[in-house]
């Protein structure tokens, strides 16, 4: 395990500082995981495990993870949801999906609903789509004046310094597929009538704008992959290497993060049960 996770972190981690080469990035990972059958048993095995760690922080109650996920439609966040916390009782993970903000949100600075998503101590937070909407959709349609979405990758930096410095670990994969992989998974929601719930037209309107998406998720990547919460860009055109690589990231940081089931001041046979 150590060693995979050091070639899994070599292969997809965005060194703060660096630039993150997105156009360059795989969006596959054949080198870290050739075999779809031992990929799956790795993803189950690990999935399990983050139930009997995520048990011990709710114990603990000391600290938090937040895992975010981002990506372009079709990219895989539902799927990793499932795939990754699925032995994890529902009280122990809050998943939180950013759709286009409320009036009321809009009324607040952009970081106001998202916070109070954060996951509260013991928690696993997951956010499908995250603050980095606000330098991504919002970029790319030009919902805010340009100066308005400069300055905020320093407001996002602080602010995950600041959930960081107060007991909440921060995890952030981009979702990394092909155009090509994204014209069959929405050919896939149009052929089969089980997926057409799925369709929206407006995906193929962001579609047209692939390469300014990718653009922006380049300068978010760049400028957001600090020391206390760095991006990884997951190769995810298949699934099933997407997913044993988030779920090896994640049981990996909270076995690091060492949650301890609490002391207790009194011993079993103090009682005695009637
Ligand atoms: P998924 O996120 O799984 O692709 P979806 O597209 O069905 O699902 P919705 O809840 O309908 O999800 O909303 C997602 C939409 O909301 C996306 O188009 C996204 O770009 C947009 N969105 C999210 N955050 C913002 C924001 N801050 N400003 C404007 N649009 C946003």
């Amino acid at each position: 395990m150590p060693k995979l996770i050091k070639s899994i972190n070599d292969a997809i981690l965005v060194q703060p500082g660096e630039a993150s080469k997105l156009a360059q990035r795989s969006t596959v990972a054949d080198e870290l995981f050739p075999e779809r059958e031992a990929a799956e048993a790795e993803t189950k095995e690990n999935a399990k495990a983050i139930d009997g760690l995520q048990d011990a922080l709710w114990a603990g109650r000391s600290r938090a993870l937040l895992v975010i996920l981002q990506g372009i439609d079709t990219s895989g966040k539902d799927g990793t949801v499932r795939a990754v916390f699925n032995r994890c009782g529902p009280l122990g993970v809050a998943v939180t999906a950013f759709g286009r903000p409320s009036e009321e949100e809009l009324a607040h600075d952009f970081l106001w609903r998202i916070h109070m998503a954060a996951p509260k101590k013991g928690m696993i937070g997951v956010f499908n789509r995250s603050q980095y909407e606000d330098v991504l959709v919002v970029k790319v349609r030009g919902l805010a004046p340009a100066d308005v979405v400069e300055r905020r990758y320093e407001q996002i930096n602080a602010f995950e310094r600041h959930l960081t410095e107060n007991g909440v670990t921060v995890l952030k994969f981009m979702l990394n597929i092909s155009k090509d992989e994204q014209k069959e998974r929405l050919q896939a929601r149009l052929d089969d009538l089980a997926k057409n719930w799925k369709f929206n037209a407006d995906d193929l309107e962001d579609r047209k704008l692939w390469s300014d998406y990718q653009k922006a998720y380049e300068v978010a990547l760049d400028r957001c992959s600090t020391e206390h919460a760095p991006w990884r860009v997951v190769p995810s055109d298949r699934k099933w290497q997407r997913n044993a690589i988030i779920s090896a990231v994640v049981r990996r940081t909270l076995e690091d993060m060492n949650p301890k089931y609490p002391k207790t001041d009194w011993k079993p046979s103090d009682f005695k049960i009637t």
